[in-house]
């Protein structure tokens, strides 16, 4: 198989999973197509080269020319899941169906990122960073900033809606924390469910840090340590992820990453009894604890899974922070852990 084919897969009677690989160390993101009326696509992938050839090939493949899509559902707002979204509704008219909260920041897509950019930059005091070296090491033009284009969404969707898709019912689980608007797919009859970037096999996936205009709590991690408590009340047989191999033992993945967070907590807490220390600095405490390379997007995603931490030891009262010249100074509040 070369880089610009999909691994194709019927996962159940009528579900397809197309499997792409992706650049740059990314895992290979699957989209999944539902058979029946109407033709449903979950997630699109992203605008990289060959990978529209390659899904519209797929399509073609399974007997589903892309002309035939009536539904795309988009598990949340990143790139890799929604960027050709706009392509696929162009070539078929099919409807495009998200959580409300995804809604305009897919609709107003490029300038969505460029706001929260520049929010980004805003908060380098905070987390111990100049905002211009923030500037250049973190955003610097890249392949993926035209990987997606704005799509306007047809049809926006609440925790417990029921989607239907030929003959399956999929019920709409909000699990924010990834991002605010992300969803999981239920689909009872079969224990089918669709988790986005919620749930992944080898990787935890990176907390959101909310903007002010999208919600007050700041970072994603306590909405995500919610959602996977959530996610765990459904029997599910088959988990079928937005990123590489299947999840074959659902409650058993959920409790691996429930026990991964927290590990960190404690981790980070304990770093910080015998002195304070900034998010950045705790961002590379914990690189190279896990012997990671501090690479701008390594330090950039530890950063904003140490602040979701911090958030969270803040709010249990295990950790206090205290703003000097615009930076956070955390430190914990009693002894390490045994
Ligand atoms: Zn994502």
């Amino acid at each position: 198989m070369d880089s610009c084919s999909a691994a194709i897969t019927e996962i159940a009677d009528g579900v397809f999973g197309l499997q792409f690989d992706l650049p740059l160390g990314v895992q290979p993101i699957n989209v999944y197509l539902l058979a029946g009326d109407p033709l449903t696509l979950i997630d699109t992938g992203p605008i990289l080269p060959g990978i529209p050839d390659a899904l519209y090939r797929a399509l073609d493949e399974v007997g589903y020319p892309v002309g035939t899509l009536g539904r795309i559902i988009v598990t949340h707002h990143h790139l890799d899941h929604m960027g050709l979204a706009a392509m696929l509704k162009e070539a078929s008219g099919a409807r495009v169906v998200c959580h409300r909260l995804g809604s305009e920041i897919l609709g107003d897509y490029h300038a969505e990122q460029l706001r929260l950019r520049d929010y980004l930059v805003d908060l380098a005091p905070f987390v111990g960073l100049d905002p211009e070296l923030a500037r250049r090491s973190f955003f610097e033009p890249s392949a993926w900033d035209t990987a997606a284009e704005p799509v306007a969404v047809d049809e926006t969707v609440e925790d417990g809606d029921i989607i239907r898709a030929g003959p399956r019912d999929l019920r709409v689980i909000h699990t924010p924390g990834h991002t605010i608007d992300h969803i999981c797919l239920y689909d009872p009859e079969e224990r089918l469910m669709f988790t986005g970037d919620m749930l992944l096999q080898s990787i935890t996936p990176n907390p959101d840090l909310y903007p002010p205009w999208l919600s007050e709590k700041q970072s994603g991690l306590p909405d995500y340590i919610d959602s996977l408590h959530k996610i765990r009340e459904f029997e599910t047989g088959k988990a079928l992820p937005g990123h590489g191999a299947s999840i074959p033992d659902f409650e058993a993945r959920i409790d691996d990453v429930l026990l991964h967070h927290e590990e960190r907590l404690r981790f980070l807490r304990d770093d910080i009894v015998e002195e304070e220390k900034t998010v950045l600095q705790l961002a590379v405490v914990l690189l190279t604890h896990i012997n990671m390379e501090m690479s701008p997007i390594n330090v950039f995603l530890a950063m904003r899974e140490v602040f979701g931490h911090l958030v969270i030891l803040e709010r249990t009262g295990e950790v206090t922070m205290e703003l000097r010249d615009g930076t956070a100074y955390y430190r914990a509040t009693s002894p390490p852990t045994a």
